[in-house]
């Protein structure tokens, strides 16, 4: 499979006194048809990690591939322009523009990258019907439901058809209901067209539809665990036994 994102040995350290070393010496790389899942206790690094791994944030030392080419090889503008034609991000506020309609929330990146009107317009259809929010196209985020929102932020992150789908606890403000619909839209996505994912939950039940996970301590992978061939199920249960474990773990550091 085709490597998209490549981490080796990044180190992040944030403040110039205190030198607090978040992320030390991690490694991942993340390929065409992944599915990868980040999880770990709060203040671990998680999200640090998915901001370098995305090009968003910048690591204190490590090398940064995206599509075989080292990051700081490139210029900023390059990178950003990578980033904006293969990421599609998802958040856990949305991040849906108030003043727009849902419909123009959706189009966004394709009216700042000179689509057609008309063609926006049948993709941004055509996605909604598939995520269940047509009816709401023309209304405003504050009159939709938080499921309806999230659909639509997901809409606008794949309109693009990214290579990688990058989330972070993308269903931190959804129902059970409607983060496994979030999560069965990833998958899909995922195994129909081999759109990677690189997702940061601390769910183990949403964890379980990852195919790999890692498990973040203290800024270091503490265990990787591939789905191979459990089912979703069986591979929820091993989830459950790592992070009870690593808790069993805080537990015994606190003494
Ligand atoms: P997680 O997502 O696993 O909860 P984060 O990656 O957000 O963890 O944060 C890891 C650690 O780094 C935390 O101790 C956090 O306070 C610290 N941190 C995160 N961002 C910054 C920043 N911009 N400046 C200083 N410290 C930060
Ligand atoms: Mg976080």
């Amino acid at each position: 499979m085709k490597e998209i994102i490549s981490a080796k040995n990044i180190i992040k350290i944030y403040g110039e006194k205190s030198k607090l070393k978040v992320l030390d010496n991690v490694n991942l790389t993340v390929n065409e048809g992944d599915f990868v899942c980040i999880m770990g206790p709060s203040g671990s690094g998680k999200s640090t990690f998915l901001n370098v791994l995305s090009t968003v944030d910048t690591p204190t030392r490590g090398t940064i591939k995206f599509n075989d080419k080292n990051i700081f090889d490139m210029t900023e503008a390059h990178v950003a322009k990578l980033r904006y034609e293969s990421i599609g991000f998802v958040f856990q506020d949305f991040n849906l523009i108030d003043s727009l309609t849902i419909r123009e929330n959706i189009g966004v990146s394709l009216v700042l990258a000179n689509v057609g009107k008309v063609e926006i317009n049948k993709k941004t259809e055509d996605i909604s019907k598939n995520l269940d929010i047509f009816e709401v196209l023309d209304k405003f985020p504050n009159e939709c439901s938080g499921g309806q929102r999230q659909r639509a932020a997901s809409a606008r992150a794949l309109i693009t058809n990214p290579k990688l789908i990058v989330a972070d606890e993308p269903t931190g403000n959804l129902d059970t209901t409607n983060s496994h619909q979030l999560l069965k839209i990833f998958q899909k996505r995922n195994e129909d067209d081999g759109t990677a994912i690189l997702m940061v939950t601390h769910d183990s039940m949403i964890a379980s539809y990852a195919k790999k996970l890692v498990f973040l301590r203290d800024g270091k992978i503490a265990e990787v665990l591939d789905r191979g061939d459990l089912t979703q199920k069986e591979f929820f249960y091993k989830i459950v036994d790592i992070t009870s474990k690593e808790s069993q773990n805080l537990f015994d550091v606190m003494g």
